[in-house]
């Protein structure tokens, strides 16, 4: 199936959750993440009206934005995979967001990196909302501490928080994480009502649905979309 099929399947299916689930139509952002996928296939998923697109690796991103930059192709990036300290001014100079700041330092040195001509770079905090030990993200009781400090933080605009819940099949464990990170969410908005703390970045290909219901309003989508990768 082409990209542009891919999408529009997406797309309608988004539709159809947010209509299920009595949310605003347009409520659910689509990130593509182009991970390890060429730019002719990002290139096709511009013709077809994708604008904001999702890399886990630092020079491969840079190299993806940098050749649509001398394009004057006007695109969105964000930086969604686990970041180094060494490697962070590149996330800085180059990114409009990053989703994994899981740590002060980071956090400081990103704000500090950010060319001032740019906008501020948007942050999302990511949570280890299963607690497994392979994954990034902080404890839920380190959010609002760790969220205080980085709105702090001159060059970055804290957005909101983001989750790679354990993947599992079953709807009651995927529930469970996610409506988890849907009450962290207001409480976050709670806590800082003067920052836009408006994207709660949830689901993949495999669980998109239950993301929704659970008040997504970004999901990260790679393979139902560019295929599987190899
Ligand atoms: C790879 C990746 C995705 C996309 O996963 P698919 O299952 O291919 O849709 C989403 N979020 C993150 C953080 C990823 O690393």
């Amino acid at each position: 199936m082409s990209i542009q099929h891919n999408l529009s399947e997406i797309h309608q299916q988004i539709a159809d959750c947010c209509q299920q689930t009595n949310r605003t139509l347009g409520s659910v952002k689509l990130l593509a993440v182009s991970k390890t996928k060429s730019l002719a296939a990002i290139e096709e998923a511009i013709q077809a009206g994708q604008q904001a697109f999702g890399e886990n690796y630092v020079q491969e991103g840079v190299e993806k934005i940098q050749y649509f930059q001398a394009k004057n192709v006007n695109l969105e990036w964000h930086f969604i995979g686990p970041l180094q300290s060494n490697k962070s001014r590149l996330v800085a100079e180059h990114f409009d967001w990053i989703e994994t700041v899981d740590r002060l330092k980071i956090a400081a040195r990103l704000s500090q990196q950010r060319p001032t001509a740019l906008a501020p770079l948007n942050v999302l905090i990511q949570i280890n909302i299963s607690a497994e030990t392979s994954k990034s993200g902080i404890a839920a009781n380190e959010l609002l501490p760790l969220a205080e400090k980085i709105v702090a933080l001159p060059n970055l605009r804290l957005r909101g928080l983001m989750a790679i819940p354990q993947d599992s099949d079953d709807p009651a464990v995927q529930q469970q994480a996610f409506s988890r990170m849907q009450q962290l969410f207001r409480q976050l908005q709670l806590a800082l009502p003067e920052q836009q703390i408006d994207t709660l970045s949830l689901g993949m290909s495999g669980d998109m649905a239950m993301a929704i219901k659970c008040g997504s309003t970004q999901v990260r989508i790679g393979t139902a979309i560019f295929g599987a990768r190899n």
